[in-house]
């Protein structure tokens, strides 16, 4: 019934009848939030209403562009639904051109952030936010102040969902909804500090989930389980979070 749903929803243009006339309802219109080392632009819109507010990054690792392709059917899916959703497109856009984790400066996205286990380095940066990009997405970030943090990722042990902060729950509702063999991974096995899991949810207690597709896994096995655990999440009901219970460092 949701996968029908949701089909119906990516082929339909959105519309409305007036006055007997069919209107297109205007898409959303994207933002540029900053740019990149290399200047590409970091781009975001924010969708639908009412809370709680929920920011999802399509990207961040440049090559796991798994979630990243299925860009405009999440666009089609966060429009009209019950919650506002902040929309980033790519967290990491000179390693998506390249096709490399690391941002043009050899700098993982994702070890760049304030978290309190930050650790200087080549591969983590000199400081917290010395990538542009990362620093825009974190600036974009503070500003929405979200309810749950969203992020697409790609592991060759996926495809699983992982969390930080408050997000047990949620992290089951993305896995009912997305259907075997997606499962919860609470602990990725290694430390990740600098992480943008360990600054929001562990040093916030913003939940966070980090989806992990298994790499280079075909269209058809990937957008299905997105969009289905995505509504999960953005249509039903959000179970409350606890905070403090659930924290995996
Ligand atoms: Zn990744």
């Amino acid at each position: 019934m949701l996968a029908a749903a949701l089909t119906a929803s990516a082929l339909l243009p959105a519309c409305r009848l007036t006055a007997g006339a069919q209107v297109a309802v205007r898409a959303p219109r994207w933002e540029t939030i900053g740019s990149s080392r290399e200047g590409r632009p970091v781009r975001a819109i924010t969708s639908g209403r009412g809370g709680p507010r929920i920011a999802l990054i399509a990207g961040i690792h440049g090559d796991e562009q798994e979630g990243l392709r299925h860009l405009d059917e999440i666009v089609a899916l966060v429009r009209g639904v019950p919650r506002t959703v902040r929309l980033i497109a790519d967290a990491n856009p000179d390693g998506t051109a390249a096709n490399t984790r690391t941002t043009a400066s050899g700098v993982d996205p994702n070890r760049n952030w304030p978290a309190g286990n930050f650790r200087a380095g080549p591969r983590h940066g000199p400081r917290p936010l010395s990538e542009p990009a990362v620093a825009a997405v974190h600036r974009d970030l503070v500003d929405f102040d979200p309810a749950l943090v969203i992020v697409l990722h790609a592991a060759r042990s996926g495809p699983f969902v992982n969390f930080d902060g408050p997000a047990l729950k949620l992290a089951a509702a993305f896995r009912d909804g997305a259907g075997a063999p997606w499962h919860v991974r609470p602990s990725m096995g290694y430390s990740t500090p600098g992480s943008l899991g360990t600054w929001a949810g562990v040093d916030r207690g913003t939940p966070v989930l980090t989806v992990e597709f298994a790499r280079g896994a075909p269209r058809e096995e990937t957008g299905p389980p997105l969009l289905a655990g995505l509504a999960a999440i953005l249509e039903g009901p959000l179970p409350e979070p606890v905070p403090g219970e659930f924290y995996v460092r």
